[in-house]
């Protein structure tokens, strides 16, 4: 933190803080709008923008002008110079490691993926996610001071307290590994980690299908199934980073063996792998969830049941997280959230049927806009929320210098 030196040099600092609080947050404005929202003057306004300006932070948007200016010439719309800070994300999926880095209005500048055993084996992925942030930054020309941090998802429960898994069968190699501090020796940049879900969930209320929602949930069904909870715009976690496991809520206590060592779990009824297997039993040839997908939107009648059974269990449960939580937005993601309508249809009849009608009452289900990216995007959007300090104090403190 800079010192300061006077009332007068901190309370200029404090307001500059507010323009470029307001411009990370809302990405742009006139000079107009800034005075409006922050209580400054214009003359205020206009002083402590040509500050940032001068030392390239904030720019006007070439070709872009407000709406509601004066007659006569138009307001200039201003932003956070791009380039000023960036931000990478990590996704740690199950066979493969992806890396992309983006700039301060969440661009991606570069992106690379890599094959990899990452559920078996965290450190070989640890150094490979590093290798490949060296290699997306020299990608996009950029300097690592430019570097706020790396976001990092993995595909498990995290205990917060320990920034590692908690110790389970679904991830053997991860085991109380602390993936955050791994990371920040390998790269000497603070790193940020979450579950997957829950960063798939941020992406797609920061830039997909849940845009701007407060209170949504976002349910991946992949290999697994898993919930992202957003509450007033951040991922909830509970007390123990647990919260959202929605593939383990027991919806046939004389269902299969789940790999967590309870019976009847959603994921084992409803999941990629589980449908795959209930449909395989009548045909020959070895499936993949995708080609299920196209065999169901062609009207092979097993596949179709098979996704719309799973569309209405999942739909059950969903609609007990609508009871505990009223979200006003729920977003169905991963590989059978691709099925659309197909699976969605029978869900959303199911939330209504069996949610609390005042609950569901104006309830929106949607599919996600992010498809397989939405967990590298999250982790993106994870590293700028928890940096959002950080971004205003370098700005600031370099506009201070
Ligand atoms: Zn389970």
């Amino acid at each position: 933190m800079p010192t300061r030196s006077g009332s007068l040099s901190s309370l200029r600092e404090f307001n500059r803080l507010r323009i470029v609080d307001y411009l990370r947050i809302n990405g742009t404005a006139s000079r107009a709008e800034l005075s409006r929202r922050t209580g400054l003057s214009r003359s205020t306004v206009s002083t402590l923008v040509a500050d940032l300006q001068r030392r390239g932070l904030v720019v006007e948007r070439a070709g872009q002008f407000a709406g509601e200016g004066q007659p006569g010439r138009p307001a200039a719309l201003l932003e956070l110079d791009p380039s000023a800070a960036a931000a990478v994300g990590i996704d740690f999926d199950h066979d493969k490691v992806r890396v992309a880095v983006s700039d301060l209005s969440r661009s991606v500048l570069a992106e690379a993926s890599a094959p990899h055993d990452v559920d078996h084996d965290a450190q070989t992925a640890l150094d490979l996610a590093a290798q490949l942030t060296e290699q997306v930054l020299e990608q996009a020309g950029l300097k690592r001071d430019r570097l706020l941090g790396v976001g990092v998802a993995l595909a498990g429960p995290i205990d917060h307290d320990k920034g590692a898994l908690h110790p389970s069968d679904v991830l053997p190699g991860w085991a109380n590994v602390d993936a955050a501090s791994e990371l920040e020796q390998r790269l000497d940049t603070p790193a940020y980690v979450d579950n997957d879900a829950n960063l798939g969930a941020l992406a797609e209320v920061t830039l997909g299908a849940g845009r701007n929602a407060r209170f949504a949930a976002y349910v991946s069904i992949s290999s697994g199934i898993g919930a992202g909870i957003i509450v007033d715009g951040r991922p909830y976690h509970g007390h123990r980073g647990t919260a959202g496991e929605v593939g383990h809520v027991v919806v046939d206590p004389q269902g299969p063996i789940c790999r967590c060592g309870n019976r009847g779990c959603l994921e084992t009824l409803a999941s990629g792998p589980a449908l795959l297997k209930l449909v395989q039993d009548s045909r020959d040839q070895e499936l993949s969830v995708r080609e299920m997908i196209d065999l169901a939107r062609d009207g092979d009648a097993g596949c179709r049941r098979a996704i719309e059974d799973a569309g209405q269990v999942v739909g059950r449960v969903v609609a007990g997280l609508v009871n505990l939580f009223s979200p006003e937005m729920v977003v169905i993601g991963g590989d059978l959230g691709e099925a659309g309508d197909l699976m969605l249809d029978p869900l959303r009849e199911a939330v209504q049927r069996n949610a609390l009608p005042a609950a569901a009452e104006d309830l929106k289900v949607v599919a996600g806009e992010l498809g397989e990216r939405a967990n590298l995007l999250g982790a993106l959007a994870l590293v700028l929320m928890q940096s959002e300090h950080e971004v205003a104090a370098r700005v600031a403190g370099s506009a201070a210098a």
